[in-house]
């Protein structure tokens, strides 16, 4: 595949792993890149989770459609007016939100290549949201996204050992992909109360930070549990601009200056 083709108009890739779901891969996808659209640069997400694409609606744009431009290609919806941010998703595509994505490995390869190749983008940044573990998605994208410039991946993890587990799998995927690993990023670390500032790990500790010791990867940071977080997900609101004090958006900003 040649160099024109392959994320056309991209100027660097993440691609963003965990090894299961519901530990904050799209969530960590969604704010770094409403950070690093805050840090200046144009941003877009690709959401390839076939399964579960949830990013659509994390942007509050879920009922938007991918329109077409007079050369066949895709043009990304638009999250904000000044049009730095985004966003083309599997969901766009599909009849209703209620329907399941059930394709056989060669269409999913398909249409991957399709997102990879076929979209408009005019972007510094892209960010691939990836489903969870490593399937038929992850080896379509690694398998199409030769020639573009792919900084590299950020494996989230919750701290709890039962998910670092999984994550290793994702790092052996990506060495045998050759899918340089930008560093670990540990979600869900910990619950800093609002009124004490007491901190309760509720899902144990350190098991991301000491994982990335022992892969000898960087550890990008530690974001803790924060229901306004979970609250504006659900509700496709930005967190970076409605609490943009929160001392979790200067966690975000530090991890998005280290990709
Ligand atoms: P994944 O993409 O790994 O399946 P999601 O990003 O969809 O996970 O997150 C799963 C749920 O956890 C969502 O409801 C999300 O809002 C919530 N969530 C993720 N990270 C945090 C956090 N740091 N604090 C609070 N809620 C979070």
């Amino acid at each position: 595949m040649s160099t024109e083709t392959v994320l056309n108009g991209v100027g660097e890739t993440i691609v963003v792993l965990s090894g299961k779901g519901g530990v904050g891969k799209s969530t960590t996808t969604v704010q770094l890149a409403f950070t690093l659209r805050a840090l200046g640069y144009k941003v877009g997400i690709l959401d390839v989770d076939l399964c579960g694409p949830s990013i659509p609606r994390m942007l509050g744009v879920e009922d938007q459609d991918v329109l077409t431009t007079p050369n066949g290609k895709w043009i990304p919806v638009m999250v904000d007016s000044e049009k730095k941010l985004s966003v083309v998703s599997i969901a766009f595509f599909l009849n209703s939100k209620k329907d399941a994505v059930i394709w056989r490995g060669p269409k999913k390869n398909a249409m991957i290549k399709q997102l990879l190749t076929t979209v408009a983008w005019d972007v510094d940044y892209l960010l691939i949201d990836t489903p969870p573990g490593t399937s038929d998605e992850h080896l379509s994208v690694m398998e199409n996204i030769r020639g573009a410039r792919v900084r590299g991946a950020v494996l989230v993890t919750t701290p709890q050992l039962l998910s670092v587990d999984d994550v290793t799998r994702e790092l052996t995927f990506c060495q045998k992909t050759q899918l340089n690993v930008l560093g670990v990023l540990e979600n869900m670390a910990g619950y800093v109360c609002p009124h004490c500032s007491e901190c309760s790990n509720i899902l144990a500790w350190g098991g991301g930070e000491s994982f990335a010791a022992k892969s000898s990867l960087p550890f990008l940071g530690r974001v803790p549990i924060e229901p306004n977080l979970c609250q504006c997900a659900e509700t496709g609101q930005n967190f970076m601009e409605k609490f943009a004090s929160s001392p979790i958006a200067d966690i975000y900003k530090s991890i998005a200056t280290k990709l």
